[in-house]
């Protein structure tokens, strides 16, 4: 019997046994592939300033990213400055290419004195002068030694304090809905871009929350300036709460969102952050549920200048399908789009349509492809951004992080942020 057993048992044994051989035979397997979404927060992380905020590029940022037109540079032009470019200005963007050339070359011979003129009329009107007088920026940024020191000096000055607030919530908030906390142990190996540096994302998230309380005030709110960067600062703390009920950040989140409740929002975009944070507070037991959705139809009912992302999103919250308004936004030119709007359209589309629908299906796919695309994925210090028309580093943090959170929508990876549909 015993042996009847086992020879019946062999057929079943030997496969296994060549599976085995075969597996020491084949090589290691490659090193599991950096997900997209790891790639953007290791970018994000990499670009956290020593105060564990973001906002202007830390000292030892490689990224090649100039922005000759709004980096401020500690510089009063001189008078001489001022006359010579006052009278070549309209050479610049003369027909003759002769004449546009001598002036370009009298005003890079003018050197450092004349880039707060050049930056000014950078922001002119007429499309010719302002593309002439980036280009002369960017001449003297490449060779003119102390134009480059000034750049570089007003490239690590402090951003304003509402800039900072806002990019450092938007950015805890996409470490957070990938699931990451200040509780988090896991750590990242920054290969290919510095072979000898790691990330404790946990360690990121925490620095990042101490200076968020760091800067909230008596009131509760984080400033009397910008509502939105209230209404980010205030999601981010009620995320970081209602992911790990700290009871360190009941009081802080508690404060901000009883400040941010009895607010109102200034544009649409404030008001999504503000519905969002609202949802995330109730989700984390910090204000009643009851007293969400009025607020959130008030909202949807304030005649306020919404955009179109912001204007589908409030009609889908307020269970008002608006169909015409995807398509509306679906035809609209994406390029045209900031990278907040993009976002903000992302939530209406998930809130719109479930996932397991063609329209949905479709437009996830779409976006997946677009945002991997168009991911920088080279062994620099940008490694894992997006650039989408970012015209400074920090509009660049930004687009960075307003395209994760696209990418975790698109892949329908939902953490503790609101679900719109509830
Ligand atoms: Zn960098």
């Amino acid at each position: 019997m015993a042996g009847s057993n086992l020879s019946a048992a062999a057929p079943f044994l030997s496969p296994v046994r060549t599976a085995l051989a075969l597996l020491i035979l084949l090589p290691a397997p490659a090193p599991r592939e950096e997900a997209p979404s790891i790639r953007s927060l290791k970018f994000l992380a990499r670009h956290q300033r020593a105060d564990g905020s973001w906002g202007a590029p830390p000292p030892d940022c490689r990224c090649r990213f100039r922005d000759v037109v709004r980096t401020p540079v500690d510089l009063t032009p001189l008078d001489e400055a001022r006359g010579l470019f006052q009278a070549v200005q309209e050479d610049l963007s003369d027909d003759d290419p002769g004449i546009r050339e001598r002036a370009r070359k009298q005003l890079i011979s003018l050197g450092a004195s004349v880039i707060p003129l050049l930056q000014e009329a950078a922001g002119a009107a007429e499309p010719e002068l302002r593309w002439r007088c980036r280009d002369i920026l960017a001449t003297l940024w490449r060779t003119d030694a102390v134009s480059r020191d000034l750049f570089e000096q007003g490239r690590e000055k402090e951003p304003d304090l509402d800039l900072a607030l806002n990019t450092t919530g938007l950015i805890l908030i996409c470490f957070m809905n990938c699931g990451y906390s200040q509780l988090s142990r896991d750590e990242y190996g920054d290969a290919p871009v510095d072979n000898t540096r790691a990330f404790k994302f946990g360690e990121v998230v925490k620095k990042g929350l101490k200076w968020l309380l760091q800067q909230q005030r008596d009131d509760g709110s984080f400033t009397a300036g910008s509502s939105q960067s209230n209404a980010l600062a205030t999601l981010a703390l009620s995320e970081a709460y209602g992911m790990t009920a700290a009871s360190s950040l009941k009081e802080p989140a508690g404060q901000a969102v009883a400040f941010l409740k009895a607010s109102k929002p200034a544009d649409a975009a404030t008001a999504v952050w503000r519905g969002l944070a609202l949802r995330s507070a109730a989700l984390g037991d910090l204000i009643p549920e009851k007293e969400l959705r009025p607020r959130v139809e008030q909202v949807a009912d304030a005649s306020l200048p919404l955009s179109p992302g912001a204007r589908l999103l409030f009609s889908s919250l307020a269970r008002r399908k608006a169909p015409e308004l995807v398509e509306r936004f679906l035809d609209s030119d994406a390029d045209l789009l900031s990278p907040e709007e993009k976002l903000i359209a992302t939530y209406a589309i998930d809130a719109t349509w479930s996932s397991v629908t063609p329209e949905r299906k479709a437009w996830d796919a779409t976006a997946k492809a677009m945002l991997i695309d168009s991911q920088n994925d080279g062994p620099g210090c940008g490694r894992g951004s997006w650039l989408q028309g970012s015209t400074s580093f920090e509009s660049r943090l930004r687009s960075t992080a307003c395209s994760h959170l696209m990418l975790l929508q698109a892949y329908n990876y939902k953490y503790t942020l609101i679900d719109a549909r509830r």
